[in-house]
């Protein structure tokens, strides 16, 4: 067996061979009750205080399907280009862990309610790839387990285990996608760009926060080798759910160089589950994966079928929201900036901040430029992320407002933000609290704008002498003195006017 030590350089390994993923997408539907009882879905309950008979398993209770549950895989399957099936079952999955309290989960098998899809998905410099999609299917989710006693939190060394059934029979959508071919070196970044993807277009049909930090979204990465030129897939693994886009790209990349060690030392790929561990970037051997025939599936009995009428399809189909790749186009055009500018306000995650912005009035270069300026750098500083900068859209908005109509400057502009920022009230507030208004009153400027002459007489001789590009030195001058807050081209015309030359 090998360790975690043993890799091969990332390039030696693409060298040699052509990875393989599938990727495995877990969705937790945003429903207010569970997929088939009347259970809520809440966050934060006191553990097994959101449980009956139903999702506990007992015997005799007779689950029902959540109309939501179904109209929101639809959804998804629609944006994901599939088929909807006109008539698909749910299907028992059957195996034994505690925290399934019903020995099965309830799951769809050969009956998806979406098949044959395709999702494309944007590269960092733009181009794009088409990754095709299996399936996407209705299932359940399994309760929590906290093992207490240890010192890592698994259950190796721990005392006792805790159950919380509260998430057992929440809604989940699983999309499977066929095997992702050709995407040589920039597999991982594909695995990336698809589940970022996939997350804004859940988020935009409305149907789950898709949140993967608080487990909403979850990625389990396939990957295999072939040696380049072979079309035989090779033996994969599976590390199961990632949690966040970067940890995605990062497995990937880390399997196929695990893989190229196995292989190019002479071993065999064995076909397992594997846990991705943050903190190294590795991954580690979970249990040798069970094949399907070992889950004895069957139709669930207790379920009637679903059948969506094709009506209800179409209705749901004409109703679908603009989807966010047809968007960001649309953006792009609309805007006038690159697919490297869109990817970076993609990554910085100031996209729908920006459009908030100019929906509350700004215009787009102005949003733009704070977004991705000031306030990034304040995110970042501050390691959050700008939907959780304490200041709105409509504040940034009213900001822009404020240095389009001459009464703030962008310097003065940053200093209202900053103010925001650190809680002194909003941009109006933040202006009289500080005083902070360009001064472009000639009575007051006139002061600033004698002493700074009188202080360079060197630099006034050249202006007076036709050198007007020398003014910049002065007006410098009468700015420092003013705090920044005088108004930069009324203190130039002042100037000129003082020294008897015309521009
Ligand atoms: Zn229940």
């Amino acid at each position: 067996m090998t360790t975690t030590t043993d890799l091969v350089s990332y390039e030696d390994a693409l060298a040699s061979y052509d990875p393989v993923m599938g990727l495995e997408v877990h969705v937790e539907l945003g429903t207010a009750t569970k997929m088939f009882c009347g259970c809520s879905t809440a966050l934060g309950a006191e553990p097994n205080s959101q449980t009956c008979p139903v999702c506990l398993g007992l015997p005799g209770a007779l689950p029902v399907v959540n109309a939501t549950g179904v109209e929101s895989a639809v959804k998804i399957g629609l944006a994901l280009n599939c088929e909807i099936a006109e008539w698909c079952r749910f299907a028992r999955k059957n195996y034994f862990y505690p925290d399934m309290p019903k020995n099965f989960q309830t799951s769809q098998y050969d009956e998806p309610i979406a098949f044959g899809g395709y999702l494309d998905v944007q590269l960092e410099d733009g181009e794009t790839f088409r990754v095709e999609i299996e399936r996407a299917h209705m299932e359940e989710d399994t309760g929590k387990s906290t093992h207490v006693g240890g010192a890592t939190g698994r259950i190796h060394g721990a005392s006792h285990s805790l159950l919380d059934y509260n998430r057992a029979g929440i809604p989940l959508i699983e999309i499977v996608t066929k095997p992702i071919v050709g995407a040589g070196e920039r597999a991982p970044e594909v695995a990336k760009a698809y589940v970022r993807e996939l997350r804004e277009l859940i988020r935009a049909l409305g149907v789950s926060e898709a949140r993967m930090e608080m487990g909403q979204m979850r990625c389990d990465v396939n990957l295999s080798l072939m040696p380049k030129g072979a079309d035989k897939f090779g033996t994969r693994s599976e590390t199961k759910n990632v949690n966040s886009l970067r940890s995605v790209e990062r497995a990937a990349r880390f399997e196929i160089q695990r893989h190229a060690a196995v292989l190019s030392s002479g071993g065999t790929i064995i076909q397992e589950t594997r846990h991705f561990h943050e903190d190294t970037g590795s991954t580690t051997s979970g249990r040798v994966k069970e094949e399907a025939e070992d889950y004895r599936y069957f139709p669930e009995p207790d379920l009637v079928p679903v059948a969506p009428s094709r009506a209800w399809v179409e209705e749901i189909r004409a109703a679908l929201p603009e989807l966010p790749l047809a968007r960001r186009t649309r953006l792009l055009a609309e805007w006038g900036i690159s697919a490297t500018d869109m990817q970076a306000i993609l990554n910085a995650g100031a996209l729908e901040p920006i459009v908030a912005t100019i929906e509350a009035g700004a215009d787009a270069t102005s949003a733009r430029k704070w977004w991705m300026g000031e306030l990034a750098r304040s995110a970042n500083e501050s390691g959050t992320s700008l939907d959780e900068l304490a200041i709105t859209p409509r504040q940034v908005a009213r900001v822009t407002e404020l240095v389009t109509s001459g009464d703030l400057n962008d310097k003065l502009a940053r200093q209202v933000i900053e103010g925001v920022l650190a809680g002194e009230g909003t941009p109006d507030e933040v202006v009289d609290k500080r005083g902070l208004k360009v001064v472009s009153d000639d009575s007051a400027l006139g002061t600033a704008v004698d002493e700074a002459i009188a202080g360079n007489p060197g630099v006034a001789d050249k202006i007076r002498g036709g050198k007007v590009a020398a003014a910049g030195a002065l007006v410098g001058a009468v700015m420092k003195a003013t705090r920044g807050q005088a108004d930069a081209a009324r203190v130039k015309e002042l100037i000129l006017e003082k020294l008897g030359v015309s521009e």
